[in-house]
């Protein structure tokens, strides 16, 4: 079971985000944390999540940064 590492809320699904859809949302918007989270998991799904978690450890985890990165 998986921990949203803002409020601690359980997570039921796969995804590969460690945040829940309330912070989600909150930090990021709807639109962006459903950008977001597709994209994490499609990193996830080809073998590339390494990189995000690798970014998470140098940093604090600026996932806007890495993703908007990404998509744009
Ligand atoms: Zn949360």
């Amino acid at each position: 079971m998986t921990k949203c590492v803002y409020c601690n809320a359980e997570i039921s699904d796969d995804r590969s985000m460690e945040i829940c859809d309330r912070c989600g949302v909150q930090v990021w918007g709807e639109k962006m944390w459903a950008a977001i989270k597709k994209t994490t998991d499609n990193a996830r799904d080809s073998g590339n999540l390494a990189l995000f978690k690798e970014q998470e450890q140098k940093n604090e985890p600026h996932w806007k940064d890495v993703v908007g990165n990404k998509i744009s």
